[in-house]
C-alpha cells in the first residue's frame, strides 16, 4: 500500500556487520535488504530500515578449481567483465546480461536483487538456471536455482551463488525489440552430463527449463521440443504465439552456437 505516497520511503538506514545482524533485522516485514536499488526505488513503500549489505565483502567473484562463488553484492558489470567465468560460460554470462538497460546501470545492479526477484523477464535468472548453479541463503542454506526460482520470496537473505564447475556447453540468446528493452523471450541451452536443456525466460513468465530427451538430436527437433513444452504469455512485448515461434528458432541456435556435434 502507498497511502498517497508518490516515492519510496525510508525511515532508517542501517549498514550491517555481518550477515546475522541483517537476517535478524530482515524478519521484520517493513524492513528491506537493499542491493542496487534499481527495482526498489521504483517502489513506493514506506520502509523501516534499509538494510546494506555492502560492508560485508559480498562484492568478490571467487573462482577456485571446482566453482566459482558470486556474492550478493557482484554487479552484473562484474559479471559481464569476469574472464573466468566467461570462459567457463561461452561468453553466454557476458551474453545475457550486456544488453540490461546500460553500464552505469549494471555497475551497480547486484546479483542478489536480480536473483531474489524471481522477474519473470530476468535474463540473469535464466543464464544461471541452464548452469549448475546454487543460491546460498543464510537460514535455507545451498538451494539449486532451478527450485529457488519456484519458491516464493520469502525473509531469508542471499548470500551468494555457486556455480559448480561441469563439464558444459551452454550458450545464450535473447530476443529484444531494441537494445536496453526488456527481453521479448530468453534463451539459454546446456548439455551437462550429456543432458541436453533448455531454459526459456520472459516468456513472459519466469523462467523454466525443459530437459530435451536424448532421442531428440537435431538442433531444430531440439528447439520444437523445447517450444512445445513450456508455456507461453502475450504481453505488450509480444503474444503467446510470437515467443512460441521464436523459442523453436532461439533455442535452435543457442543449440548450435553451444557446439552440439550434428
Ligand atoms: C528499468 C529497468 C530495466 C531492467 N531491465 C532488465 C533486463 O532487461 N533484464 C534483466 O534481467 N533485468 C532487468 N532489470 C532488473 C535488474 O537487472 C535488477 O535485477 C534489478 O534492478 C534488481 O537489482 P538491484 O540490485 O537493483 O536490487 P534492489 O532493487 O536493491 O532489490 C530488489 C529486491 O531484491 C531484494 N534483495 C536485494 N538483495 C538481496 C539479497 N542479497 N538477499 C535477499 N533479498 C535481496 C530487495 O529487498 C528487493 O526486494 C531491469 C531493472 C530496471 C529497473
Amino acid at each position: 500500500m502507498s497511502g498517497g505516497r508518490t516515492m519510496l520511503q525510508i525511515k532508517n538506514y542501517v549498514k550491517v556487520t555481518s550477515i546475522e545482524e541483517a537476517y535478524e533485522l530482515n524478519k521484520k516485514k517493513n524492513n528491506v535488504i537493499i542491493g542496487g536499488m534499481h527495482w526498489l526505488k521504483m517502489s513506493k513503500a514506506s520502509v523501516g530500515t534499509a538494510i546494506d549489505l555492502s560492508g560485508l565483502g559480498l562484492d568478490q567473484i571467487v573462482e577456485t578449481d571446482d566453482q566459482f562463488e558470486i556474492g550478493c553484492m557482484v554487479s552484473l558489470r562484474q559479471l559481464e567483465l569476469h574472464e573466468g567465468l566467461n570462459a567457463y560460460s561461452a561468453g553466454s554470462v557476458k551474453n545475457a546480461v550486456k544488453d540490461i538497460v546500460g553500464v552505469q546501470f549494471r555497475n551497480t545492479a547486484t546479483v542478489g536483487g536480480s536473483i531474489f526477484g524471481r522477474y519473470g523477464f530476468s535474463d540473469v535468472l535464466t543464464v544461471f538456471m541452464a548452469m549448475d548453479t546454487y543460491v546460498v541463503c543464510h537460514n535455507a542454506g545451498e538451494i539449486p536455482i532451478r527450485e529457488y526460482a519456484k519458491m516464493k520470496a520469502d525473509r531469508d537473505i542471499i548470500v551468494k551463488l555457486i556455480v559448480k564447475k561441469q563439464p558444459i556447453k551452454v550458450a545464450y540468446i535473447a530476443q529484444r525489440h531494441a537494445k536496453t528493452d526488456f527481453p521479448i523471450l530468453a534463451c539459454a541451452v546446456s548439455c551437462m552430463n550429456g543432458v541436453w536443456s533448455a531454459v526459456l525466460g520472459a516468456r513472459p513468465l519466469k523462467a523454466q527449463e525443459v530437459v530435451i530427451p536424448n532421442e531428440i538430436t537435431t538442433p531444430e527437433e531440439m528447439g520444437k521440443y523445447a517450444a512445445e513444452h513450456v508455456e507461453f504469455g502475450t504481453n505488450m512485448r509480444g503474444s503467446a504465439d510470437y515467443r512460441k515461434q521464436i523459442a523453436t528458432v532461439l533455442v535452435k541456435r543457442a543449440v548450435l552456437a553451444a557446439g552440439k556435434e550434428q
